[in-house]
Order: C-alpha cells, then sequence, then structure tokens
C-alpha cells in the first residue's frame, strides 16, 4: 500500500545569528537564505521546499527575534509571529553555548505546535559534553527532541528530517511539487547583493541599506539586472561607493558572481546608489520596500 502523503508547516525560529538561514539552506539543499556573520541578516520569512513523492516540508527561515527598535524591527518580528501560527513543527535554533533567555524562549513554553530543539554549532566544541546540553534544555522546554547538530559542517543534520517527518501530519501537498519558494528572483537577486553589503560593511551600513531591483530582464544568453542600493542619510552613500566607486564595485562583481550560480546564467548587473531617508523608521518607506502588507 502507498504511504499517506505528509505535508506541513516547519518554521525555523530563534535568536539571532544561530545559524538559522544556514540550517535552512542545508536542509533545502539550495542557498535561499542569505548568511552573513552579523546579527538580523535576515529581514523576511523565506520559504524553502522539499519535496518528494511522500510529502512536501515548507520550511520558513525567518529573521532572528529580538526587542524591536525600529518599524523594521516590528516588521522582522510580525514574520517571526505569523510562521510560530502557521508551524506544524517548530524547529527551535540554539547555538552551543546559549542559556535560556526569558525575553526569547519563554513564549515556547506555551506554544501548541511540537517543538524539535536544535543545538547547533556543535562544531566548535568537539569534545563538549551534549548529555549536560540536553539535560539543561530539557528541563527549560518542553521540546519533542533536542538535537544538537551542526549547520555548517552538516553534523547529525541529517537526523532531523526523519523526526520532522515523524511529526508532520497526513496532508496534500500545499504548493505545486515543483516549486522550491515562494521567493521571486527579484527577491534573491536582492538579498545576494543584500548579503554582499553585509559581508563588505561594517557598523551601521549593512543595517541602514536596502536593496530594490528595478530592471529584470531575461533574456536568452543573459540576465539583465539594474539595482539600487538605498541608505539612510547622504553621508552613507559615500562609504556605500568608496574611494572611485571601488567599494561598490567590489559589492558588484561578488553578487554578479553568485547570481550567475543561483539563477545558472551569465549576469550583467548594473547597481545605482540613492538616499532614502530614515526608510527604516518610516511605514510607507517599508510599504515600498515590501516588508508590510
Ligand atoms: P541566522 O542569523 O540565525 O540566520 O544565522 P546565519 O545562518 O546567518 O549564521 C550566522 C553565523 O553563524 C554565520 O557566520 C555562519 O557561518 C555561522 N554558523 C552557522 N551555523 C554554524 C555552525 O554550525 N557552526 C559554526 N561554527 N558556525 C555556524
Ligand atoms: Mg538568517
Amino acid at each position: 500500500m502507498k504511504k499517506a502523503h505528509k505535508a506541513g508547516f516547519v518554521s525555523i525560529v530563534g535568536k539571532p545569528n544561530v545559524g538559522k538561514s544556514t540550517l535552512m539552506n542545508r536542509l533545502v539543499g539550495e542557498n535561499l537564505s542569505i548568511i552573513s556573520p552579523k546579527a538580523q541578516t535576515t529581514r523576511h520569512r523565506i520559504m524553502g521546499m522539499l519535496n518528494t513523492d511522500d510529502y512536501q516540508i515548507v520550511y520558513s527561515d525567518t529573521p532572528g527575534i529580538l526587542e524591536p527598535r525600529y518599524a523594521l524591527h516590528e516588521a522582522m518580528m510580525n514574520y517571526v509571529k505569523v510562521s510560530l501560527q502557521d508551524a506544524d513543527v517548530i524547529l527551535l535554533v540554539i547555538e552551543y553555548g546559549e542559556k535560556f533567555d526569558q525575553a526569547v524562549h519563554e513564549r515556547f513554553k506555551s506554544i501548541a505546535a511540537p517543538i524539535l530543539l536544535l543545538v547547533n554549532k556543535v562544531d566548535k566544541l568537539p569534545g563538549a559534553d551534549r548529555h549536560e546540553i540536553t539535560e539543561y534544555w530539557s528541563q527549560g522546554l518542553p521540546a519533542i527532541k533536542i538535537l544538537p547538530v551542526s549547520a555548517m559542517s552538516g553534523e547529525n543534520v541529517d537526523a532531523i528530517l526523519p523526526a520532522l517527518l515523524d511529526l508532520l501530519p497526513v496532508h496534500p501537498p500545499y504548493f505545486p511539487k515543483d516549486d522550491l519558494t515562494n521567493r521571486s528572483e527579484r527577491f534573491f537577486a536582492a538579498e545576494i547583493i543584500r548579503e554582499k553589503v553585509f559581508t563588505n560593511y561594517s557598523q551601521e551600513i549593512p543595517y541602514s541599506t536596502e536593496v530594490g531591483i528595478e530592471d529584470f530582464k531575461d533574456e536568452e544568453k543573459i540576465l539583465r539586472i539594474r539595482a539600487t542600493l538605498f541608505v539612510e542619510r547622504d553621508s552613507q552613500k559615500g562609504i556605500l561607493i568608496g574611494k572611485g566607486g571601488a567599494a561598490l564595485k567590489k559589492v558588484g562583481t561578488e553578487a554578479r558572481t553568485d547570481m550567475e550560480q543561483f539563477f545558472g546564467k551569465k549576469v550583467f548587473l548594473e547597481t545605482h546608489v540613492k538616499v532614502a531617508a530614515d526608510w527604516r523608521k518610516q511605514k510607507e518607506k517599508l510599504r515600498l520596500f515590501g516588508y508590510l502588507e
């Protein structure tokens, strides 16, 4: 007899920088989510789907849980909230050495969906006492299972899928089986540029930059992409562009290389810089940038 089809939403949540996006990419086998050593790299809910004949898992990568300081943060935390409401299973990610944080973890004590707790970055301390970690977290949270993993090295990541499938309901697929994500090609083009801003600049620049895709022309042999990088103040424009345009050129080159890999096609990328004053605080601008309904 054929097995009943399973499908469900699996939300990847946790503090900033614990490795949620690295994990999501590994689970779906594609670089859908951008990654950087800085907190708050992910600003959206990004779905990544894993499809087989027997199941459809719809993973959601989410921004790290934080205390909102800007209207942008409020929008980000709303993505987390909705992802938790939708979840059939929650993948709560903590990093090795992290302690229970009331402001972040308390909410998971009374959540309806089953929780798989992933203790990530165990590659950092190979000799660590995993039993002790499991013991500590099993007392703090009602997790169905606690798995030590390394999203970066891949260690024990294989144990996640069977644990998830046990918890997923029997359900027909939610999306066409050849879908990989809910996001558009334009979105990924913008995210790839944003990742390069996160990895090439320090201090406020990554947080003050938003990327808009003005033009996305898929021609036979080449993708022509025109992007605008928005910063909050005039002074940031100069920093982003750099001496003689060198800094922005580096961002453009790195982004183009990744885009060619991602889209499997030659890319021509043109970038411009503009000021969108205080965009992180302004609902109107956030709406334009796609953060609000
Ligand atoms: P997110 O903010 O939770 O989405 O975290 P990211 O996936 O962006 O990762 C944040 C940082 O942690 C990046 O520098 C990653 O390379 C790093 N990282 C993620 N997973 C691991 C892991 O398993 N081990 C180690 N050592 N670093 C990791
Ligand atoms: Mg992330």
